[in-house]
């Protein structure tokens, strides 16, 4: 069966070639596809074509299991229920520079971070680049808000499901497609230095950000599992490359603990850390997980102050959608646990 929605407008125009079709009847179908069309939408490509695609593949519309609007800042989460029941979450946030929005690349997540609600049930499985591009088709098709900016920051580890982010990543910036910019997409990852390499190669202008949360290999392992096989020193070492490689600076996130990463010794160590590596920093203050120990820093501003008298640039991430359980993992999860 042909997965039509992960398909880009070359092998789409292999495929109707060989059913005898002229080249424009594929951009005619990927530019239906780019917007979440169904096969009686798709009304000028002939009936007949329709219908012998219809039979040889998959067009699947993601249904919402449930929607969720902020009442204080109009963010929208959805849980997109798959084809196999399965549910991800997509968030759209509302920023003056235009709508962004949040997708997942797995169900479930394997990289076992102590802060993160995706990953406590596990990975099920990844999603194809079909199922990544309909969250961000059908949140604006459903909310009638045009998106503008991606972030891979939904539920699972996206450079684990390289191949099928990397397609997504070609449907979506595709000119006969949603034709949205690498510039105006960011890939967030925990680290797996190998894959940050293999995305170095293709040069893409996207922002990485990398999941930091700790300057020491003794933080950064007791709260990131991936850190016992690859350590700060080698993924600092990694970043390096990625910046010499693809011009890029980078983002580092990182999620404010109390008593865990929030003291001024650490600030220090990041500081020195980042020093002659471009990049800046973006303190994200920790969104509470039920089952998580973990707490939220009260530092977050201390903190801030600290490295940037070290010359260390620094955001803070605004947080949206607190009333509607908009950081990721949560609403997949307490849907999960109702449903059981
Ligand atoms: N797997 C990728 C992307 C998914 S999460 C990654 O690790 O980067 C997107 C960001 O949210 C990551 O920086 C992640 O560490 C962070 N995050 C996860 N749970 C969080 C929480 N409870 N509070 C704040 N940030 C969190």
């Amino acid at each position: 069966m042909n997965d039509y929605k992960s398909m880009l407008p070359e092998e789409l125009a292999a495929l109707l070639k060989e059913l005898g079709q002229p080249a424009f009847r594929a951009r005619q179908l990927f530019s239906w596809l780019s917007r979440g069309a169904c096969w009686e939408e798709m009304t000028d490509l002939p009936k007949g074509l329709r219908e012998q695609l219809a039979r040889e593949g998959t067009l699947f519309r993601p249904e919402a299991a449930r929607k969720q609007v902020s009442r204080e800042d109009g963010t929208i989460k959805y849980l997109w229920r798959l084809r196999d029941g399965n549910c991800v979450e997509t968030v759209l946030m509302r920023y003056q520079h235009g709508n962004t929005v949040c997708v997942s690349s797995q169900v479930g997540c394997r990289m076992g971070c102590a802060f993160c609600a995706s990953t406590l049930g596990g990975k099920v499985r990844d999603l194809t680049a079909g199922e990544i591009l309909d969250q961000v088709l059908f949140t604006q098709v459903d909310s009638g808000a045009p998106v503008s900016n991606i972030v891979l920051m939904g539920i699972g580890e996206p450079l684990d499901n390289f191949d099928n982010v990397l397609r997504f990543l070609r449907l979506v910036n595709h000119p006969q497609g949603l034709n949205i910019g690498m510039r105006h997409i960011s890939l967030s990852t925990c680290g797996l230095t190998e894959q940050i390499d293999k995305l170095a190669q293709y040069e893409l202008q996207l922002t990485l950000s990398v999941s930091l949360h700790a300057p020491d290999d003794g933080t950064r392992s007791r709260i990131m599992p991936v850190n016992r096989r690859v350590g700060v020193e080698k993924l600092m070492e990694t970043c390096r490359r990625y910046f010499e490689k693809t011009g890029r600076r980078i983002s580092y996130e990182y999620a404010m603990i109390d008593g865990v990463n929030d003291s001024d010794a650490q600030a220090d160590q990041l500081a020195a850390l980042l020093r002659g590596t471009p990049g800046h920093v973006n303190l994200i203050p920790l969104n509470h997980v039920e089952e998580s120990p973990l707490k939220p820093s009260r530092r977050v501003a201390a903190f801030q102050k600290r490295l940037e008298r070290q010359g260390v640039t620094v955001t803070v991430r605004r947080k949206l959608g607190g009333d509607i359980d908009a950081s990721c993992g949560q609403l997949r999860r307490k849907a999960a646990q109702r449903d059981q």
